[in-house]
Parts: C-alpha cells; sequence; structure tokens
C-alpha cells in the first residue's frame, strides 16, 4: 500500500512515498520557492536526481505536480492507489500527544495553534489543505513535532513565571524534533533488545535539541514553547537569562519582532563565530586557528554536555546515548568533544568507530559504561509508519462495524 510523507514549509514542500508496511521508498522530491519566482523542484528516483524548473503558484501546485509524478513514473495507476497521506506539523499545543486524522475539527486547532508556531502550522494547514483537493478520497493525518513530548510530567513542563501565562497564553515547554526522538529511541530500543530503558537522545542539527526518554516515553527535553530553547544551535541562541532580551531590546531600540529575528537568526554558531550557522565552516574555522570558530564550538559542545548530564540524574542513570541529524551522525569532532566531555560518568570514546559519517554504528568502547550510538534519523519513516499504523485502524473498525450489521 502506497503511503505518502508530506513535509510543507512556507514556500517548500517535501515528500517521500513509501511502499507499506515493506518499508521501501518509492520515489521522493522537493518542491522550493513556491508562490515565487524561478520555482523549482527535484525528484529522486532508482538513484537519480532529476531538477525540473516549473512555475509553483501555491501549494496545490505542487502537490498536483507530485501526483503527475506517481503516475508518470508508474509508482501508481491511478490516484484511488494512495491511500494516506500523513502530514509533519511543528505545533501540536496540548492537543495533540499522537499522530491523528485531520478532521475539520482537528484543522481548527492546528490553525489555532498559528500563535505558537507562526511560520509552520499555516505552511502544514496549506500542505493538508492541498492534499485533500487532490487526493479527496486518501486518509490525511498530521504527525507532530511535538506530540512525543506530552508525557513530560508537569514540573518538567511548566516555567517558574505567573501560573496564569500557561492557563491563558498556552505558555508552557512543548519541545519538538519529537518525532525524531521517537524513531532513534525506538530503533535504540530494538538495538539493546529491551524497551525497559533509560535513553538520552541527541538530535543535533541545525535546529538541535536533547531528550529523556524511559521505556520509550519522554520525561524531558531540552526545547521549549519554540524551538528557541535548551541548547545553542546553528543560528539560535537556546537557553540564557531571560532579562538580556529586555536590555538589549532597550539598548538597541528594537522591536520584539525584530528581536525575535536576532536571536533565532543571527545568534548561535553564527552569532559567535561570525562566519557561518554551518558545524563544517566553524571546524574549518577551527583548523585555521579562528578564535571565535573555537569559542563557538566550545560553547555549542558544552550545553550539549550540559543537557547530557542533567538527563542522566533526571533518569537515575542512562542506559545508552544516541547521536542523530546532520551534525549528530556527521560532525566526528562534535561527537568526540561531546564523548570526551563526558568521560567523567565512565565514557570512553571508540576512536576508530568515531571516524564515520551517517551510519547506524557503536562508537564507544566495550567498557564504556554507557554505550553511544550513531543513528541516522528517519522523520518521514516515522509519519509513514503512524500514517499506516491509524489506516490499518480505521480499515479495522470499519471491518467490525460492518460484520455487526451483517
Ligand atoms: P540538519 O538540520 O539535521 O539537516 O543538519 C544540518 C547541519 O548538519 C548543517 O548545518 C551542518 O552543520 C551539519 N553537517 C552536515 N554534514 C556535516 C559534516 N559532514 N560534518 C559536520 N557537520 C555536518
Amino acid at each position: 500500500m502506497i503511503v505518502l510523507s508530506v513535509n510543507a514549509g512556507s514556500s517548500s514542500l517535501k515528500f517521500q512515498a513509501f511502499d507499506m508496511p515493506e518499508e521501501t521508498v518509492l520515489i521522493s522530491g522537493v518542491f522550493e520557492r513556491i508562490g515565487m519566482k524561478e520555482s523549482f523542484y527535484t525528484i529522486k528516483l532508482n538513484g537519480e536526481k532529476i531538477k525540473k524548473e516549473v512555475e509553483l503558484k501555491n501549494h496545490e501546485r505542487a502537490m498536483e505536480l507530485v501526483m503527475e509524478e506517481l503516475i508518470d513514473n508508474k509508482i501508481v495507476e491511478s490516484l484511488d492507489e494512495i491511500k494516506a497521506i500523513g502530514h509533519r506539523i511543528a505545533q501540536g499545543g496540548p492537543y495533540f500527544d499522537k499522530t491523528e486524522e485531520m478532521t475539520d475539527e482537528n484543522i481548527k486547532k492546528v490553525k489555532e495553534l498559528s500563535v505558537l508556531a507562526p511560520l509552520h502550522n499555516p505552511a502544514a494547514v496549506k500542505g493538508i489543505k492541498a492534499a485533500m483537493e487532490v487526493v479527496p478520497n486518501a486518509l490525511q493525518t498530521g504527525a507532530f513535532d511535538t506530540a512525543f513530548h506530552q508525557t513530560i510530567e508537569e514540573e518538567n513542563y511548566m516555567y517558574p513565571v505567573p501560573y496564569e501565562w500557561c492557563e491563558k497564553y498556552k505558555v508552557r515547554k512543548y519541545g519538538f524534533h519529537g518525532t525524531s526522538h521517537k524513531y532513534v529511541s525506538s530503533r535504540m530500543n530494538e538495538i539493546l533488545g529491551r524497551y525497559n530503558t533509560k535513553l538520552i537522545t541527541c538530535h543535533i542539527g541545525n535546529g538541535a535539541s536533547v531528550s529523556a526518554i524511559k521505556e520509550g516515553i519522554c520525561v524531558n527535553t531540552s526545547m521549549g514553547l519554540t524551538p528557541n530553547s535548551g541548547l545553542m544551535m546553528g543560528s539560535r541562541c537556546g537557553d540564557m537569562d531571560a532579562t538580556v532580551i529586555t536590555y538589549m531590546m532597550q539598548q538597541l531600540d528594537c522591536t520584539a519582532e525584530e528581536m525575535d529575528t536576532i536571536l533565532n537568526k543571527q545568534s548561535g554558531l553564527l552569532g559567535i563565530s561570525g562566519i557561518s550557522s554551518d558545524s563544517r565552516d566553524i571546524e574549518d574555522g577551527i583548523k585555521i586557528g579562528n578564535q571565535r570558530c573555537n569559542l563557538a564550538q566550545k560553547m555549542f559542545t558544552n550545553r550539549i554536555i550540559d543537557h547530557i548530564a542533567k538527563y542522566y540524574v533526571e533518569l537515575g542513570g542512562c542506559d545508552a546515548i544516541v547521536f542523530t541529524a546532520g551534525i549528530g551522525e556527521n560532525s566526528i569532532h562534535t561527537r568526540r568533544e561531546i564523548l570526551d566531555g563526558l568521560a567523567v560518568l565512565g565514557v570512553k570514546i571508540d576512536e576508530e568507530a568515531n571516524d564515520c559519517r551517517g551510519i547506524e554504528r557503536l562508537i564507544t568502547t566495550e567498557d564504556s559504561s554507557i554505550p553511544c550510538y550513531i543513528i541516522p534519523t528517519n522523520e518521514e519513516l516515522m509519519i509513514a509508519r503512524d500514517t499506516y499504523a491509524l489506516y490499518q485502524q480505521k480499515e479495522n473498525k470499519k471491518e467490525l462495524e460492518a460484520n455487526e450489521i451483517i
């Protein structure tokens, strides 16, 4: 059965078509510059990449082209074969703790939560509506970046601010990258061969977060109300003294919106190095003795080590630490610095094993107190799995109802 995973951004749309339950990727693609000049899309099929320059007026046009590609490349003969489409949604707020069918009522909730994710949730709604328009008979589901973190207890998700802020304005920790933390933690449990585990998962990409997971359930995570909290990131500041914000707004005489842009787009590795938000550029800078790149990298890894140590205590130990996402999977240097920083806990890096990129692997020695692994993330597959499971549930229910009537 064909299931699509869709990730719509404000001017982009990524998709992957899976054959389920085999989990084979049949075709994938990215549409860029939707609603802008010089729009184009790239399709990946049979190991080949094809770029096509076309006008992409809106998300619906992009979705129509997804369907044309599926038919032209003989992935399906008719659109009726596409039974379910799973959409990635950033903010599910307090409403969604798992992947859900996108009914009218649920779409309304996603829209309502746009105040908390103004760039992401409206784009996801566009993607869902476009898919509904183009494939009206398919089940549409929403997989939320926040859902996996809904198990976090109140004392960990509340901020020490006036209580009404949470009640009236929904101010609390929600966490993000949930689909990725869920995927790598369940894979980690598979590797360990047991589920009564305490895991610390580090999703370190341009955006970065660490989660503490006990027996498959998330007990804490570093991102908060928005993805700009916890760790230092490519261009986001993460945690710091909240008064820096009001103090600097006065000094720079800037608006809340301008400050938000600085803290999200001009801070982090970029802000400190003054060069780049990309960890590869920071590593190159370090190699030629750039002191600010050195400082940026130290600040970056220190914060990851701090969070791992905090969650180690919070979990009362740890059975495995997982590294994933762009930097976690690929930066030998960053992983080494983190593992060296954890030596006090008895963590011992296996230098030879760590000398790799983008593959699933144990990177600590046999006598390391905590085994540490690289597990490449696969959020699209997780979305497809959840969507397939929901589809199966609905079909089973239909069958039961039909049998009762008979
Ligand atoms: P993501 O947000 O997960 O796509 O991760 C993007 C980040 O991964 C980029 O900004 C890079 O900093 C980092 N990255 C990707 N490849 C490498 C690499 N080979 N070495 C170091 N960092 C990398």
